[in-house]
């Protein structure tokens, strides 16, 4: 992807190196009253706790001892802002289409663990989207994940990620997100599961608009297009499952199959429209 010395997003948090007491703890506390939306098939309340409540201290780092980050992560520093500042000029014209105006997220960069408005967010559940605060949370280490855990590297891999998530906060604003939050406490644990399968692949349609609009502005290289997909195939439900439990549960799966989630990236890139991406009335997923 071409990024080098393109603009980067003026709405990123750098939150590294800062300290979250008490975030050892919390993964008893169970009871999740907020959705919390991961690229991963990682069960959040496993890692999270508590629904916001604030049982955490957040010690700041005192001023002037900023975090000290090293040549490569000034590098995915760097390239992860461009990459945020893109998917914000993408959505403003195409929401802009619509007539609507878009409300630009927050990306918030950590370390370890940080406290959000849906719980405490930990480096192990992978990059994730709290609906209540509309930021996007990220370890740089993902990056490192993604290429020895994963099988799925490159920049452009990273790049999917981080669009997939925006995906999600572009769902909040077109209100698809109360919809499905209001429904789950009607539906039952594979019924909820389906619904959240349709509400992954259709972030991973919004990432693949993304994606189209980057080629028509001239940034993809060669390999880009295949880097997003393999990524797409290597965080499937399916391949998760079999990677950890060696069985795969299709009644468990919370953002579709490999296959799928390749899929919808495709459909979005070759659609290039948030019309297209009805994931949610269709018995084709
Ligand atoms: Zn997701």
């Amino acid at each position: 992807m071409d990024w080098r010395g393109r603009q980067g997003s003026s709405n990123v948090e750098d939150r590294r190196g800062q300290v979250v007491k008490g975030a050892a703890g919390l993964g008893g506390f169970g009871i999740i009253l907020y959705i919390v939306l991961t690229l991963l098939g990682v069960d959040p309340g496993s890692i999270i706790g508590g629904g916001g409540a604030p049982q955490t201290n957040i010690n700041p780092p005192k001023q002037n001892q900023q975090y000290q980050e090293n040549a490569t992560e000034k590098e995915l520093r760097q390239f992860v802002s461009v990459v945020f500042k893109d998917t914000e000029d993408v959505w403003t014209e195409v929401f802009a289409r619509e007539g609507e105006k878009y409300q630009k997220p927050t990306l918030v960069l950590y370390t370890e663990a940080t406290q959000s408005a849906c719980g405490v967010g930990q480096s192990g559940m992978g990059p994730f989207y709290c609906p209540q605060d509309k930021k996007v949370y990220l370890d740089l280490s993902f990056y490192q994940d993604m290429r020895t855990k994963f099988k799925a590297p490159g920049d452009f891999a990273l790049a999917y990620v981080i669009a997939h998530e925006v995906g999600h906060h572009v769902q909040n604003q077109l209100g698809i997100m109360d919809k499905v939050q209001r429904l789950r406490g009607q539906l039952n644990e594979k019924e909820y599961n389906q619904l959240s399968v349709r509400l992954e692949l259709q972030a991973d349609y919004f990432a693949g608009v993304w994606a189209k609009y980057m080629q028509g502005k001239g940034y993809l290289e060669i390999g880009d297009v295949e880097e997003a997909m393999n990524a797409a195939e290597a965080v499937g439900d399916d391949r998760i499952q079999k990677k950890m439990r060696g069985t795969v549960i299709p009644d468990s799966f919370t953002h579709g199959t490999s296959a799928q989630r390749v899929k919808w990236f495709k459909k979005g890139f070759a659609n290039g429209t948030i019309r297209g991406g009805d994931t949610f009335n269709t018995n084709d997923l």
